[in-house]
């Protein structure tokens, strides 16, 4: 064990000038790899080319003989991708409405509705106030934040705990403050952290009481068929506990085939209440005359249902598994000796989350930017890009190559070691 906390100002100063000299050495290898996001790498993206050729004109376009997908209307989707990701999310088809190719596109629109008219239950627009707040467990996902931060809604930073966000504390916070509304949530294998709410943490999310009587969880379950083991997370199911906690209409759920097939060309979904759900369709119409039900019936054909959505998750798995492991063995190889960084070890999802010791994180990313390689913005994962501690740094494995991953880490555990050692001698 070589601690380097324990280590005297001399070997310190020594192991810096080493470190330096084989950081210099692959700088000069004038390397381009990115680790910045989770994007999935081609071959997973070539699991799914056969969407490109299961429609075509012997496909079923006609629904019924007045409902044809080739034209407008079914403005919550089609009946039989209802039914898939109804499946997908474990809720009924009368409580999913399929939208475009993002879910976070749904997510973002869902805020702007309820900043423009307010929810359900709201008594004013949400934008009408002269402020509203959102609890944001973090680290999080820096698109969620984004969202906020674009239209003013103040983010309250929330500790997360190993079987999900700090419990005690959002209690205590919705409970005096009615300008909160919402709470962003990625239940499983979250975004960057990989961990899996309990049924605790469901349960005391659906019963609550809150101040402001038109809070919304805004649930992003968008690695719910995400796994890396044979052992698949499960999460309870929040749209039922909210329900059988007497707040049925608490909670949207949002998933899409991002990661399943194509990101960007994908299909994305919204679960709620009955009740939201017929109030969101008749918002819906004005803002669109359909959605792409093609696309729908692409996927419905080539994913057909969720056995066979995780026989195809398993094939992903296999892909970048691999991944996972050598960045997890060149942590514990290079860096677990020194005492200096602590990750995780996620069983699906697409992220591994390292902490540096404190003030060591935007350094570490910096580094790695001067020698080619780029992680995410150190801060990205809290909200307004600011982490408190300066820790965190989000690794995203799955698009390099292998090779390219090894030259990579190769990369960021020099730049630990070196912020690391720098930060101890000052
Ligand atoms: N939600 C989370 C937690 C994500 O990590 C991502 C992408 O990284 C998304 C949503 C984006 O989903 P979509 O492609 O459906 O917009």
């Amino acid at each position: 064990m070589t601690d380097l906390c324990l280590l005297d100002h001399t070997s310190l100063t020594e192991l810096y000038s080493k470190t330096l000299r084989k950081y210099d050495d692959i700088k000069d290898k004038k390397l381009s790899l990115d680790m910045s996001r989770g994007k999935p790498c081609p071959e997973q993206l070539d699991l799914s080319l056969g969407l490109l050729d299961i429609v075509n004109s012997n496909s079923p376009l006609l629904v019924s003989e007045s409902l044809d997908i080739r034209n407008y209307g079914m403005v919550d989707g089609l009946a039989d991708a209802k039914e898939l990701f109804g499946q997908l999310l474990q809720v009924s088809s009368n409580e999913i409405i399929i939208g475009g190719n993002s879910s976070l596109n749904m997510m973002h629109d869902t805020i702007s509705r309820a900043l423009l008219t307010g929810v359900i239950d709201s008594n004013t627009p949400w934008g009408k106030l002269s402020k509203i707040k959102f609890l944001c467990p973090s680290p999080g996902y820096d698109r969620h934040f984004a969202i906020c931060e674009t239209y003013g809604i103040e983010m309250i930073t929330i500790n997360m705990l190993d079987d999900g966000p700090d419990m005690d504390e959002i209690e205590k916070l919705v409970l005096q403050d009615d300008s909160i509304k919402g709470i962003w949530c990625v239940p499983k294998y979250s975004n960057p952290d990989g961990i899996t709410y309990s049924d605790e943490v469901v349960n005391r999310l659906a019963k609550m009481p809150t101040k402001a009587n038109d809070f919304k969880i805004f649930w992003d379950d968008a690695y719910t068929v995400h796994h890396l083991t044979d052992e698949p997370s499960i999460v309870k199911n929040i749209l039922r506990a909210c329900e059988d906690a007497g707040h049925p209409n608490r909670v949207f759920m949002f998933a899409s085939t991002s990661k399943i097939t194509f990101p960007g060309s994908g299909v994305a979904v919204m679960a709620a209440s009955e009740e939201n759900i017929s109030y969101i369709k008749k918002q819906l119409s004005t803002q669109t005359i359909g959605p792409d039900k093609i696309n729908q019936l692409r996927h419905v054909l080539f994913l057909t249902n969720l056995e066979n959505i995780n026989l195809h998750m398993k094939n992903h798995a296999a892909i970048i598994k691999p991944k996972f492991d050598m960045v997890l063995n060149i942590l514990q190889a290079k860096l677990s000796k020194y005492s200096i960084a602590s990750w995780s070890k996620p069983k699906g999802g697409y992220f591994i989350s390292l902490n540096t010791l404190d003030g060591c994180a935007s350094e570490v990313v910096k580094l790695a930017s001067d020698a080619g390689v780029s992680l995410t913005p150190a801060g990205a994962t809290y909200p307004y890009g600011k982490d408190p501690r300066d820790r965190n740094i989000r690794i995203a494995p799955t698009f390099p190559s292998l090779s390219e991953l090894e030259a990579a880490m190769e990369v960021v555990v020099l730049c630990i070691l070196l912020a690391s050692i720098k930060k101890l001698l000052q």
